[in-house]
């Protein structure tokens, strides 16, 4: 084993040195970083932030997104704001000197609010059985049934979350900045980046980055450390990308959110289409393998295409990634090279045949597998 050790190391130190794309990882924890890292990830191009708030915290994001009064909003939000600056620093550190893009906060609503049929099961029991339900009970049924979803992935989700709910990504911000202060007094590099997701307007990321850059220059001013994030926005919605140039105005970077394109570009549920047609499709040769797995260039390749050429039009400096699976897909990797992105970004497993696939792309001839 010790020969084919030494010559995977081999091929990929000559991908490194040919390969024109960077890749990068998503993690969001520390340890993921740290593997990352060992897999030779130059460094985090998604760092999902909404795992950050399930198991304990989930009762503090409740009351955030359900509160009826601002004070009870604030309060959950005040607790929030320690526990993320952790997880930041965390990841920071384990990163240290290498970029890390810091997803804002991006759930389906379904996956963090309490169940509208058990909470109607408890409380109808409870009346059947003659007995008084518990009023926190019936106040969040009433919560949940008002902010019901039928389509949740097409719902109150990233960018949207961040405008609606008050104080949400000051806060998420905050522990940003906070972690990166945190971090520069204890000698280290920290290189965060910030990214907004599920964006579809420029106003939208307008709004938001302005916000996050208040946010900054208070914790700045408070710290005395000045805390410069890039701000980006994930290209993940028809709509980001045929509006990119304008996007571009607002947006140091792009990440293509290629599940969320795919998704809205077929129409396509991400969560249950694969069961349902997708083995049919395959068969018939609708298409050739699971767009889900392989960018569909005729389509959602087109939209990443014309989404680099407008922003870069409008921006020439603007840096360009993905963080979709798709980064992590070897045919998808020449996609990417021969479009023009500076980075892809993948499950941590997948880093180094991502560097020997961009090493590949970079090393074949124009015509080939890349410009299709
Ligand atoms: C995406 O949509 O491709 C993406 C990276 O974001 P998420 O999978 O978290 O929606
Ligand atoms: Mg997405």
């Amino acid at each position: 084993t010790d020969g084919i050790v030494t010559a995977v190391a081999r091929a990929l130190s000559r991908a490194d040195s040919v390969r024109r794309l960077e890749v990068r990882a998503n993690a969001d924890t520390p340890e993921d970083a740290a593997r990352a890292r060992r897999f030779g990830a130059q460094g985090i191009g998604l760092c999902r932030t909404e795992h950050m708030f399930l198991g304990e915290r989930r009762r503090l994001v409740e009351e955030m997104i359900l509160a009826r009064t601002d004070s009870a909003r604030d309060r959950a939000l005040a607790a929030l704001l320690p526990l993320q600056r952790q997880d930041f620093t965390g990841i920071l550190a384990a990163m240290d000197g290498l970029p890390v893009t810091i997803r804002l906060l991006d759930p389906p609503l379904h996956e963090f609010l309490p169940d509208r049929t058990e909470l109607a099961v408890r409380v109808a029991s409870a009346e059947a059985a003659g007995r008084r339900p518990d009023p926190h009970d019936v106040e969040l049924l009433d919560a949940v049934s008002r902010m019901h979803e039928e389509n949740p992935m097409l719902g109150l989700r990233g960018v949207r979350l961040g405008l609606v709910v008050p104080g949400l990504v000051a806060m998420q911000v905050r522990a940003i900045a906070e972690a990166v202060v945190e971090r520069v007094r204890a000698g280290g590099s920290p290189e965060a980046e910030i990214m907004v997701p599920l964006v579809g307007a420029v106003e939208e990321l307008r709004i938001e980055r302005e916000e996050v850059e208040r946010v900054l220059a208070e914790v700045s001013k408070e710290s005395g450390v000045a805390v410069h994030c890039p701000v980006g926005t994930m290209i993940e919605l028809p709509r980001a990308a045929l509006t990119a140039g304008r996007i571009a105005g607002e947006a140091q970077f792009f990440s293509f959110g290629t599940n969320d394109l795919t998704q809205t570009t077929w129409g396509f549920s991400r969560d249950d289409v694969e069961a349902a047609f997708f083995s049919a499709y395959l068969d018939k040769g609708v298409f050739a393998t699971s767009p889900f797995e392989t960018i569909d260039r005729d389509g959602v390749g087109r939209l990443v295409r014309i989404a680099v050429e407008e922003g870069r039009a409008a921006r020439p400096d603007l840096k360009i990634g993905v963080c979709g699976e798709h980064g992590g897909d070897p045919d998808s990797v020449h996609f990417f090279h021969g479009a023009g992105l500076d980075y892809v970004s993948c499950s941590p497993f997948r880093v180094p045949v991502a560097r020997l696939e961009a090493g590949r792309a970079a090393l074949a001839r124009t015509g080939t597998s890349d410009s299709r």
